[in-house]
């Protein structure tokens, strides 16, 4: 969908630049089970605040997030500075929950393909999704990596398997940029979605922060305590992006 047709349609926010459908999770459920009806090709993208951090130096990462079919807010940061900026967004809708809940409702009829993370992780987050639902087919699963030099037998096998809805774990940016640059050379894909860390929570190789820590916003802390190397992201993400907001709110920082 084109940012003017966007601005036409749904519901969404702004916030750095960015545009944000203020969807709930039984509403962008039911948009992505709508898109793999149709032909079209979609792709989807999980922005939260370390993406828009990311837009604030990367003008082709805001366009690009400008310019797909859904922007789901997977983090509370998003949620916040929704109704700090004087808009609103629902609630907070994860890549991890959704890709759960569009897999336990599909069935053979959209075939499934995960893409990324560490080898063996896609196949165990596959089989954890097949246990959960039995009717769903997948039809591939592929660690591969972004680099350009991969793209090729990445897109072989895709092609080979034919599935209509693409999850791709190459962590951001990499994963959307890989999407937008490939999707068309994938023509059974009809939705593709950059997932981030989902492969990984449903492989249980990372666990998620207690509900209550999620509820009171608190995931950042959880991950700090967890991999304290993220230290300088998980900054940026809590403390520079919310100062960004306040001084620019909806528009795009000056770069
Ligand atoms: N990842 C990958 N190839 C890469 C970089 C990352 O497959 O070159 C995977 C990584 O193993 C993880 C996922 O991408 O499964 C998300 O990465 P990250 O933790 O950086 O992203 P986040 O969870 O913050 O979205």
């Amino acid at each position: 969908m084109s940012y003017v047709l966007k601005l036409m349609s749904s519901s969404r926010v702004f916030l750095l630049g960015v545009s944000i459908d203020a969807v709930t999770r039984t509403g962008a459920l039911e948009m992505i089970r709508g898109f793999l009806r149709e032909e079209k090709q979609r792709h989807i993208m999980t922005p939260n605040n370390e993406m828009l951090m990311e837009t604030a130096h990367n003008a082709d990462f805001r366009a690009l997030l400008n310019e797909t079919d859904l922007n789901i807010p997977d983090s509370t940061g998003l949620v916040w500075m929704a109704r700090l900026t004087g808009q609103r967004l629902p609630e907070r809708v994860t890549g991890v929950d959704t890709v759960t809940a569009l897999c336990a409702s599909l069935t053979k009829e959209a075939p499934v393909f995960l893409l990324g993370a560490q080898p063996g992780i896609a196949e165990a987050a596959a089989s954890v999704l097949l246990k959960n639902n039995p009717r769903l087919k997948i039809v591939g699963c592929f660690a591969g990596s972004p680099r350009e030099e991969d793209a090729p037998t990445i897109l072989a096998m895709i092609r080979a398997a034919a599935p209509h809805l693409l999850l791709v774990a190459f962590g951001a940016p990499a994963q959307d940029l890989w999407i937008a640059k490939h999707l068309q050379e994938m023509p059974s894909v009809r939705v593709a979605v950059g997932v981030g860390g989902t492969f990984d929570f449903l492989a249980g190789k990372r666990q998620r922060a207690p509900i209550r820590m999620q509820r009171l916003g608190l995931e950042w802390l959880w991950r700090l305590m967890r991999e304290p190397r993220r230290i300088g992201r998980i900054w940026r993400a809590v403390v520079i992006f919310p100062l960004l907001v306040l001084r620019f709110g909806k528009s795009a920082p000056r770069q």
